[in-house]
């Protein structure tokens, strides 16, 4: 082997420049730490990035998708699903809402929602009033399937876009979408945590066309505050803000939203980095009988990737073989189902999702991010090829 890496390679990790640095020092050097002029700045930059209407930035994606299903006024009881091949938080923010969880089996080569069996539970449990869809890995779910269903049975879709950063997606007849365009969802979430497509520290944010949604979010984002006069029903004074519904404090500060604007403008140099790593470990591993891989959506170049998955058997042995020799690949992810919190308090068991648990014991997230080398990547390849020789 002609390489040994200096430090661990871990399986992601953030891209920071000289302009990032500069970026966040003006900000502290200036008036504003919380919410000041970037904040507005980054919202209009995600809008027209991802073609939507209203982009609202908030503290973590968490938190967006808490905001979300807030703003869609559920009743307490009712049900959504989602796939148990996320990350807790997909499913967490229902049950901040008193929701109940319901999951759908993913599709074994896709690993993405099955619409079929959507429709299934769909036509059995009228409970159900949500579905947040899950862009896995950056593959795009079946947008238009999932949002027709949504239409025949009256529930909202919340895309958990997360993994897919200003991934254009090509439908069957062709046309061309942008990932949280609005268009086939009622609610788009994106988190800037430094595993995802680019960071602020963490971050998150919604986009959505619909405009009562987004002005209920942007109350809910600060207490339920309003500071728009004509809105208020009465007006003691200069000083006077008004709390018109029980909201959180999930703001975004200045800070970060400056690191995000640095970030959004290298947008494209990371898709293309990340594509290029994954044509890299695509032509080794491509034809390899040992590895199986995620099936590639058409129209792959348009997208943005965020995992590299790899299904392998003895998927565990080789973790703590690649482990020894400072490659540190992840899971992506342990089925929330089988959580204890979720087994304890919803009664799911081991086997209610066959494809997902299948996956869960296989998968193995191998490094990707825009600032790993080719020396680096070629060293995780070959360490893949040896355990396997
Ligand atoms: C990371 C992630 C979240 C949560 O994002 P945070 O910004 O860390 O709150 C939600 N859903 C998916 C699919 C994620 O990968």
């Amino acid at each position: 082997m002609t390489y040994t890496p200096s430090k661990p390679i871990p399986y992601a990790r953030q891209s920071i420049s000289d302009q990032e640095i500069k970026a966040v020092t003006e900000v502290l050097k200036g008036d504003w730490l919380t919410q000041g002029p970037m904040i507005e700045k980054v919202e209009a930059q995600i809008a027209e990035i991802c073609n939507a209407k209203h982009a609202l930035l908030v503290s973590n994606c968490t938190a967006a998708l808490h905001l979300s299903f807030l703003a869609l006024e559920l009743k307490k009881g009712s049900a959504f699903i989602t796939s148990p091949i996320s990350f807790v938080a997909s499913s967490n923010a229902g049950l901040y809402c008193d929701l109940i969880p319901k999951f759908c089996d993913v599709e074994p080569e896709t690993i993405l929602l099955n619409p079929a069996k959507l429709r299934v539970m769909l036509e059995s449990d009228r409970n159900i009033k949500a579905i947040v869809s899950v862009h896995f890995a950056g593959y795009p779910c079946y947008l238009e399937e999932i949002y027709a269903l949504a239409k025949e049975f009256n529930v909202a879709v919340i895309e958990d876009a997360a993994h897919a950063f200003a991934g254009t997606w090509t439908n069957h007849s062709g046309k061309k979408f942008k990932i949280g365009n609005g268009q086939l969802s009622d609610l788009t979430v994106f988190s800037f945590h430094p595993a995802k497509q680019f960071t602020m520290g963490e971050g998150g944010a919604i986009l959505t066309n619909n405009s009562v949604l987004f002005k209920k979010l942007e109350k809910l984002r600060t207490h339920g505050i309003t500071r728009d006069p004509s809105l208020w029903a009465q007006n003691d004074g200069g000083w006077y803000y008004e709390m018109q519904s029980l909201g959180y404090n999930y703001r975004i500060t200045d800070i970060q939203a400056a690191l995000g604007h640095e970030q959004l403008k290298r947008t494209e140099e990371f898709r293309t980095k990340r594509r290029t790593l994954m044509q890299r470990y695509d032509a080794v591993f491509a034809d390899k009988k040992f590895i199986a891989l995620q099936k590639r959506p058409a129209f792959f170049e348009d997208l943005s990737y965020h995992l590299y998955v790899v299904r392998v058997q003895n998927r565990d042995r080789l973790y703590v073989f690649l482990r020894e020799r400072k490659i540190y690949c992840q899971v992506h992810y342990i089925p929330i189902h089988l959580q204890p919190y979720y087994k304890k308090n919803f009664a799911f068991k081991k086997g209610d999702f066959p494809e997902a648990e299948k996956y869960y014991a296989e998968a193995l997230s191998l490094p990707l991010y825009p600032d790993l080398s080719f020396a680096e990547q070629d060293y995780v390849i070959e360490n893949i090829l040896e355990f396997f020789s």
